[in-house]
């Protein structure tokens, strides 16, 4: 294959894998006999196995990510005149979950792993604030221990936006197994994907679990009657039936993943900033990103050379249009700093060695001209 040829798109989510295919066709074949399309018995074993895998007692599926993260923030009675205390760089549905249930999400600047930074949190705190929403950014965990600390310090709840960190650990303990709550996200995209949308919370108290089997269905209890205003978040059959097949195959994804990764790592060294691994983690990429000054123009030479590059993201959070009249971008210089930077190269377990290489390879002969 010719240069002019070579395609690499940031990502395929065609279902390649035959074997897997037939499998998944399998399954959505027995919710198709069995008719319970929405919180059936698959939901209920996806339900058992992630909790199992994350460690916790329990664990209940809904509609979304999104979903996840706003419910959480309903059974934790967080709403209006309440503040939640989160990270900078994130998606705007972490920010959007705070703000869904009328609180107020205070933004904190990062550090140049990409996580929240500890240290600001402290001065971030007021009396009206409830919670610390840690997002796992690029699927990386946060500084648990201490978040932990300042939050049991000022009686302040941990919540975790695990919704790229599935399969992740910190000295054995796995990605939202930390809070009082963690939630996942498997929409199309994630390690863990589902071919729709589809997300997940965990926690260990019996209490909360109750209360969320209620919220994401209207608010109500035996199915009738209604004791709290919520709308339609539950999870479908076929999106937990499609999971349970993609679990199976897991740990080869995540193998794979982390072998890109280490290809990267290594190819890479030394020309661009490359993501960390501490000495006690295990992290479990969603995005590989690069950091260098050089960003724009690199991305430009990457594009000419078929490599498609994403960037996650280019507004932060207290810079999009509905929250910047409430925070200042000054206080952000990290993280401001950061966005003109970072880089999601393509790698995702489909990519080859092959293809690898040639990433590589196009960033140093960028950076061999001068850049
Ligand atoms: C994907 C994602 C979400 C939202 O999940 P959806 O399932 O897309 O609603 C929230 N937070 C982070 C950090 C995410 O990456």
């Amino acid at each position: 294959m010719t240069e002019a040829d070579m395609k690499i798109p940031f990502m395929d989510l065609r279902v390649t894998d035959t074997k897997e295919k037939n499998r998944m066709l399998n399954a959505i074949n027995e919710v198709f006999e069995h008719g319970r399309m929405v919180l059936g018995p698959e939901v209920k074993r996806l339900e058992e196995k992630i909790a199992m895998d994350c460690g916790r007692q329990f664990a209940v599926g809904v509609s979304s990510g999104s979903t996840a993260l706003h419910l959480a923030m309903k059974c934790l009675d967080i709403g209006p005149r309440d503040e939640v205390i989160t990270t900078s760089l994130s998606w705007v549905a972490t920010a959007n979950a705070v703000a869904s249930v009328g609180a107020k999400p205070v933004f904190v600047d990062i550090k140049n792993d990409l996580n929240m930074n500890p240290e600001k949190i402290r001065g971030a705190i007021s009396p009206r604030t409830k919670a610390i929403l840690a997002v796992h950014w690029t699927g990386k965990i946060c500084d648990m221990t201490s978040i932990k600390q300042i939050a049991d310090d000022n009686g302040l709840f941990v919540i975790e936006d695990a919704a790229q960190a599935y399969g992740s650990s910190l000295c054995g303990q796995k990605a939202g197994s930390f809070g009082v709550l963690g939630c996942f996200s498997m929409n199309a995209m994630k390690v863990l994907a589902s071919c729709s949308d589809s997300g997940m919370l965990v926690t260990d108290q019996n209490d909360l679990y109750n209360r969320l089997n209620s919220l994401r269905y209207a608010g109500t209890i035996n199915r009738e009657e209604c004791v709290e205003i919520s709308l339609n978040g539950r999870m479908d059959t076929l999106e937990a039936a499609i999971l349970l097949v993609r679990l199976e195959k897991l740990d080869e994804i995540i193998r794979k993943r982390r072998e890109v990764v280490g290809w990267y790592n290594e190819g890479l060294q030394g020309i661009v900033d490359t993501p960390k691994e501490s000495e006690n983690s295990r992290d479990v990429l969603y995005t590989y990103v690069i950091q260098t000054k050089k960003r724009s123009e690199l991305r430009e030479f990457l594009r000419l050379k078929g490599i498609e590059t994403k960037i996650h993201h280019p507004i932060l959070l207290p810079q999009q249009p509905v929250y910047e009249d409430v925070n200042n971008a000054e206080h952000y210089p990290v993280a401001m700093r950061a966005i003109n930077r970072i880089l999601s190269l393509p790698s995702t377990e489909k990519i080859t060695k092959p293809e690898v290489e040639y990433v590589i390879s196009s960033i140093k002969e960028f950076f061999s001209h001068g850049g």
